[in-house]
């Protein structure tokens, strides 16, 4: 339960403090449309030392905080009944690269990141799909994309952060420095400190991408292939898709196998594609700038403002399966998915990535040596909040199934967890996050629209 405080009490800032009505209501919605908490005050920090002075004050005065960066998380984890909302989004300067890294502030979205990488000839090595993220919001679950299977998340390519704790200190942590913090912050849903800058490794960036869609009939073909070209590394980007055909309403599978060059080198087809099992009459393949595959998402996302769906309830499931499960499971869930199930636009991913490219101690993945992102991405109606609750409800069916068989959750989710799933999702892991917690937020403010300390 939020300690009422009075607007005049909080600390003199040089950011804004908004309680406008409108300010208050859009920090109180989310992506997911699902879950509502409103907050007392929208704070909009000017520097990492504002976020200091505000937490400092709410950690004294048991006030809870939320930054919310992008604000596309499905199920409230960026918001705070009652308390303080930081928005990140006035926080984000990206300053100059410095040799093969780049800092910027948590704010940013990794599509600015990208804009000041580039003509430096750069990259970052992962990207979400979706380049309008914050940060902030990708580093606190993790940040996966078709070249994690290379590079892990991009909570595993950050090489430094500052961080205000719950207390409202502001520090520096790396490997080398404060690293119990840093492990405690990558990937820790935002429990024991605001990032407020992050430093990440970047790679060469080539120009161009020949990229493949290729299709199969059968998921174990599907599954096979992916597994070789993954275990082998012949792809930059790798993302599968199982996709419900619209007149006979069977799943095919969609592989979408990108290779980065640039010229006067060319992508050698055969060598590629060669022994792979992908129905050759439907292949399709195109050639890209580097910039526009990474922005592919830009043209649904165009569509879908302008048909109204990217404003519906988002009820998403992002999972994690073992390999060893992942034909069973995946054939059971689309056998019983139907197309009510998922919305008018919604989809489902299904890739892999190898264990060994994961790096991050908070980021819990199965046990085999490769874990397959299996995301159920299902668009809700505006209109009828019991079907929206039924996709919910179809979520922690397939979690709890999930779960007994060894795979866990990706925290990007619309999923009701209580305190003991997290503990359970954590396992070995969770002592030292609780330990953490409360080294770090020993007030308990930090973020509790994850409900990973606290109940809804
Ligand atoms: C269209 C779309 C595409 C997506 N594609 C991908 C994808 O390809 N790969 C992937 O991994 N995920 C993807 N996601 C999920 C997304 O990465 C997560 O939901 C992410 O947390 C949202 O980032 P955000 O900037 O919107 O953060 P918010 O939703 O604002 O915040 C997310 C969480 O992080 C906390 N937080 C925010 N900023 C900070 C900070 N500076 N310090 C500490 N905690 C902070 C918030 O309090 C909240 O708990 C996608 C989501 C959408 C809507």
């Amino acid at each position: 339960m939020a300690q009422p405080f009075e607007l005049a009490e909080l600390p003199a800032i040089d950011g804004e403090v908004a309680t406008d009505d409108a300010g208050l209501a859009r920090a109180a919605q989310d992506w997911g449309h699902l879950v509502q908490a409103r907050p007392r005050a929208v704070v909009r920090p000017a520097h990492a030392a504002d976020v200091a002075s505000i937490i400092a004050f709410a950690s004294q005065r048991t006030i809870p905080v939320a930054a919310r960066g992008a604000g596309h998380s499905p199920f409230g984890q960026g918001q705070a009944e009652g308390g303080i909302v930081l928005d990140m989004t006035g926080l984000a300067r990206v300053h100059p690269g410095n040799g093969d890294e780049i800092t910027m502030d948590a704010g940013a979205r990794w599509r600015q990141v990208l804009a000041a990488t580039l003509p430096t000839g750069l990259t970052p090595a992962v990207l979400t799909d979706y380049l309008d993220l914050t940060v902030g919001g990708t580093l606190a679950v993790g940040g996966i994309g078709g070249a994690s299977h290379h590079h892990g998340t991009q909570t595993d390519i950050v090489t430094a952060l500052e961080v205000v704790t719950g207390n409202g200190e502001l520090l520096r942590c790396s490997p080398e420095v404060e690293s119990e913090l840093f492990d405690a912050v990558r990937a820790g849903l935002g429990q024991c400190g605001i990032v407020t800058r992050a430093t990440v490794r970047l790679r060469p960036a080539k120009q161009r991408v020949r990229c493949w869609t290729l299709y199969y009939d059968e998921l174990g073909a599907f599954l096979e292939d992916q597994r070789t070209v993954v275990r082998d590394g012949r792809f930059d980007h790798v993302q599968g898709q199982p996709v419900a055909d619209s007149d006979s309403g069977r799943w095919r599978y969609r592989l979408e196998a990108a290779t980065y060059f640039s010229l006067p080198d060319r992508p050698d087809e055969e060598e590629l594609l060669g022994e792979l099992c992908f129905d050759r009459e439907t292949a399709e393949s195109q050639d890209l700038a580097y910039s526009a595959f990474l922005d592919r998402m830009a043209q649904g996302e165009e569509l879908l403002r302008a048909e109204g769906d990217w404003f519906r309830p988002h009820p998403w499931l992002n999972l994690f399966l073992p390999d060893d499960e992942v034909e069973s499971v995946v054939a059971d869930t689309l056998a019983q998915t139907k197309g009510a199930d998922l919305g008018d636009s919604g989809l489902t991913l299904l890739y892999p990535v190898r264990r060994d490219r994961l790096a991050t101690p908070l980021l819990r993945v199965p046990a085999t040596d490769l874990v397959w992102l299996f995301a159920i991405l299902r668009t809700g109606s505006t209109y009828d909040p019991c079907a929206n609750l039924r996709m919910v409800e179809l979520n922690t069916a397939l979690y709890e199934r999930v779960k007994e068989l060894g795979g866990t959750l990706y925290p990007a989710s619309a999923l009701p967890m209580t305190a003991k799933d997290w503990r359970d999702h954590f396992g070995d892991d969770w002592q030292t996050l609780e330990v953490a917690k409360h080294v770090y937020d020993p007030a308990g403010v930090l973020t509790p629209g994850q409900c990973v300390f606290t109940a809804r």
